[in-house]
């Protein structure tokens, strides 16, 4: 089904930097939950990058086979399919997830909401069929299944308690992967690197000597050009969202992947949201979710958080809402507006 969506070239892309006496950084390359996988190591710990690149791998692997709603024999499915009829057993990782989702659905007031899957759904092209809009009966019944505070999570078991709920974990999932390949590469004694998972990106260390790594924000108007590069500190990770990333096209008008759990419809006024924090898991979830609120009701949540982000209004041309953090961190590649985000 996911193929039937249009798919993006994605947002962020590594920037490699080094020092005239360092070899570049290397970067090996593997498909895995339905995006692009890369893991990249600074010059001088390039012989380190084939057995990173098998662990990160095989741990990506495991991941999927445990989370995704593409797989009916996933933990996720399995625990979506026993909605409203028993609470089931869950390993770490997903039992981790259903309460960070939780939090996140907290935090943001619900913009962020795991339980979105039926609303999804109807989003979602069927194969074989023409795309079509939902009904307006169709959304309100799904809709009445969405609530992130209904799920139970006691101990080792979680429990859907509504026929028909389901939980999706699309929207932060990528981002916990990206953090445990990061600590796994650490503790195999990598230091200076970077992981990229479809756009969930972390750094750790610099790119050479003296260097930081650097990220790149394209243009969500025109995936090929960068609008601005971004200085990264050790330990950062970056996440963007943007319903360019993935769409579905009814009557000649594009409907984004991305849903405003208060309606049920594409969430809309933004183009794109990159959000930076120290865990990947926090800039995915918190994409996402800010792409939902919009840049004013975004601002307590990044105070709160200590998160920075960039918002790209939907309009050209391109202009860039910045937090203070990101201001001394953003260098301009176009000709871009850049502003302080309203609201600050
Ligand atoms: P991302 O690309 O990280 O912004 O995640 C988008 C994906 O998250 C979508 O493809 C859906 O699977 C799921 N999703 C859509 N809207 C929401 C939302 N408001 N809260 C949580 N997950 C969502
Ligand atoms: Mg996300």
């Amino acid at each position: 089904m996911r193929s039937l969506f249009n798919l993006a070239v994605l947002l962020l892309l590594p920037l490699s930097a080094c020092s005239l006496f360092e070899p570049e950084p290397a970067t090996a390359t593997f498909k895995t939950m339905g995006t692009r996988a890369a893991v990249t190591l600074a010059g001088l710990e390039n012989e380190k990058l084939a057995k990173a690149a098998v662990d990160a791998e095989r741990l990506m692997a495991a991941l999927e086979a445990e989370l995704s709603i593409y797989r009916a024999d996933s933990v996720v499915s399995r625990l979506n399919s026993l909605a409203g009829v028993r609470p089931m057993e869950v390993p770490e990782h997903t039992r981790r997830l259903l309460e960070i989702s939780i939090k996140y659905g907290d935090l943001t007031s619900g913009a962020f909401d795991v339980t979105l899957g039926p609303v999804v759904g109807l989003w979602r092209p069927k194969p074989g069929q023409t795309p079509s809009l939902p009904t307006e009966d169709a959304l309100q019944e799904k809709l009445a299944l969405v609530n992130f505070r209904n799920i139970k999570v006691q101990g080792s078991e979680a429990f859907l308690p509504t026929p028909g709920m389901r939980v999706d974990l699309g929207g932060i999932a990528k981002g916990y992967a990206v953090d445990l390949a990061w600590q796994a590469l650490r503790r195999r004694g990598a230091v200076n690197f970077m992981f990229d998972l479809g756009g969930n990106i972390r750094v750790s260390g610099k790119a050479g000597s003296g260097l930081p790594w650097s990220i790149a924000v394209r243009s969500p108007f025109d995936t090929s050009r960068n609008l601005a590069n971004v200085a990264m500190p050790d330990g950062w990770a970056v996440a963007t969202s943007g319903q360019y990333e993935r769409f579905v096209e009814i009557e000649g008008r594009r409907y984004g992947h991305i849903i405003d759990p208060r309606t049920g419809y594409p969430a809309a006024g933004l183009a794109g949201v990159t959000v930076f924090a120290r865990e990947a898991t926090m800039t995915d979830g918190l994409s996402t979710a800010l792409f939902v609120l919009g840049p004013q009701k975004s601002v307590p949540v990044l105070r709160k958080t200590g998160a920075e982000a960039i918002f790209i209004p939907d309009k050209e041309p391109p202009e860039l809402w910045v937090t203070p953090g990101i201001q001394s961190r953003l260098s301009l590649l176009e000709e871009a507006k850049v502003t302080l985000l309203p609201g600050w």
